[in-house]
């Protein structure tokens, strides 16, 4: 019942969207859609396996289509990457996460790290650090709390500038994830250049946990990887309570999946929200 309101967790097929959208480009259909506020933001609450307190969030992107419903990301962020639409809608969405974020905190609460997810097309040195400062300095959100999440083949493609990138970004104050951490071919000398404060797991090693010995094993040498090298790690997509369990006794650090929450839209993130406390 409770799933059922939810509706936002359902896309529209890619036929749908193929076929709707053909004669009017999905650039535009796009482009469209920024002005027209069919845009937003859903917040998926991360949890600290230790405490049980919420850690952090992700923010994801949702399209609503007036016809089609919802159009799912992996849908619409390749082709805003093939036609650039990607920096302006990527501005949008740090924008949005640092306003709402910094709301909040005005209002009173208590608000953990906000993740954003960084395009490969926005992974250049001068328009990045830019787009990050102006994100920061408009909403007033302290540095630290905002958390970029870039995954490890957007980084691995070309490691050497990457570092650049990552270490001007560490300077602003931000905190620093590699997203999608296994499936990207990392070698570990280049890994261990990288500076960055969180790891966070493919769903893909997550899933086969615990029935998959390989990927119990996958899982727990990454996190020994991760904490050797003083990073937090992540899980991505945890559904059920036996992952939970397991990562929990490996040590892993944080959830994020199913299990605890689907994304949710703004409000009722706020309503997971403590009142600060005031001193
Ligand atoms: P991602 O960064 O790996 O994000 C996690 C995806 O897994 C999200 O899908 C999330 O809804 C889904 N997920 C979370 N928990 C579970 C779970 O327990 N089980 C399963 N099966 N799935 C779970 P979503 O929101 O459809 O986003 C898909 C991808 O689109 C993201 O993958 C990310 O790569 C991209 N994306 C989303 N929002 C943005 C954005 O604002 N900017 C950019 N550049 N990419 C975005
Ligand atoms: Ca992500
Ligand atoms: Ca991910
Ligand atoms: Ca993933």
């Amino acid at each position: 019942k409770e799933l059922g309101k939810n509706t936002y967790q359902f896309y529209a097929t890619e036929m749908n969207v193929a076929h709707h959208v053909s004669h009017l480009s999905l650039e535009n259909a796009l482009r469209f859609a920024m002005e027209r506020k069919q845009l937003q933001l859903v917040y998926q609450p991360q949890y600290d396996l230790l405490t049980g307190q919420l850690a952090g969030m992700e923010c994801l992107i949702r399209w609503h289509h007036p016809e089609l419903g919802l159009i799912s990301p992996a849908q619409f962020i390749p082709i805003a990457e093939e036609n650039g639409l990607i920096v302006a809608m990527g501005d949008w969405v740090l924008n949005e996460a640092c306003h709402t974020a910094q709301q909040w905190r005005l209002a009173g609460l208590e608000v953990p790290r906000i993740a954003v997810n960084l395009s490969v097309r926005q992974f250049k040195p001068l328009l990045l650090v830019n787009q990050i400062k102006l994100a920061l300095s408009s909403s007033g959100l302290p540095a630290h709390l905002l958390e970029l999440e870039v995954t490890e083949s957007v980084i691995m493609k070309r490691v050497h500038e990457a570092v650049e990138i990552l270490r001007e970004l560490k300077l602003l104050g931000v905190k620093l994830a590699i997203d999608d951490f296994g499936t990207g071919y990392s070698s570990l000398s280049q890994f261990k250049v990288l500076p960055l404060d969180v790891l966070k797991i493919d769903r893909s090693f997550i899933e086969g946990i615990p029935s998959d010995q390989d990927d119990v094993v996958i899982a727990e040498t990454i996190m020994i990887l991760a904490r050797k090298m003083g990073m937090s790690v992540v899980a991505e997509g945890v559904e059920t309570a036996k992952q939970m369990q397991l990562l929990q006794k490996m040590g892993c650090d944080v959830g994020q999946g199913y299990f605890f929450s689907r994304p949710l839209p703004a409000l009722e993130m706020q309503g997971l929200l403590k009142p600060a406390l005031s001193d």
